[in-house]
Order: C-alpha cells, then structure tokens, then sequence
C-alpha cells in the first residue's frame, strides 16, 4: 500500500499544524483508493471537531457518509510519529496520517493502515 500526496498539500499541512502548535489539528483527507494506491486530492476540516491543548477529536456518527473520505490526519505535539491506542480505537476510513511536531518535512509524517501498521508515502 502507498499513499501519494502532492508537496502543495503536504507543505500547506506542515504549516498549518505548525501555526496551531501547540494545539492538536484533526482534519479530514479526501482523495480515492485504486487498489494498493491511494491518492489524498484534498484536506477538508471535519465538522464537529474540538480542538484543545491536548486533544483533537470529532465524533464520526456525525459524519456525512461520503466515500470520498479516505481518512484523518492529526498532529502530535508531543513529536511522537506513532499512533496511541486510543488513535487506534478511533480509525475512520482506510489511512491515518500523523504529524508529529517540528512538523518540518516529510520525516515528521507518518501514514498507518486500518491494522496500524505503517505505510509508505510518497510525494508527487
Ligand atoms: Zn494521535
């Protein structure tokens, strides 16, 4: 499985979890899956979400059911890259971003499948 970003998004993710350092951001990827290939087109704010100093969560029984969802990316302030059980226990859609500060390139970012697993990402 390879997720494929363009650097506009990545950058405009980057700076955007940097200006709300060190509050969490939660936003949500849309794009399409094409077999092992998943392409992230767009970053879109998710409806209900709380974001505080410590946590960014929304609930996703308030969702539209949009299968043009692909997933969450969320940062951690705390510069862990990996997700915590309770990320785990909270996966909507097929890939979970993480972004863990500095938030400065592409080594701050980290893409987990549904099983928590970690998956290749690509620039293009
Ligand atoms: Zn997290």
């Amino acid at each position: 499985m390879v997720v494929y970003i363009s650097t506009e998004l990545l950058e405009s993710l980057l700076a955007y979890a940097r200006d709300r350092y060190p509050h969490e951001i939660l936003l949500l990827l849309r794009g399409s899956v094409n077999g092992e290939e998943i392409y992230i087109d767009e970053i879109l704010v998710a409806p209900f979400t709380i974001q505080g100093e410590n946590f960014a969560s929304f609930n996703p029984y308030m969702l539209p059911i949009d299968s043009t969802i692909i997933g969450t990316v969320h940062s951690h302030p705390s510069g862990v890259l990996s997700p915590s059980i309770e990320d785990l226990n909270h996966m909507y859609g097929v890939i979970m971003m993480i972004l863990a500060y500095p938030y400065r390139d592409i080594n701050n970012i980290s893409v987990f499948n549904k099983d928590g697993e970690r998956i290749l990402l690509e620039i293009v």
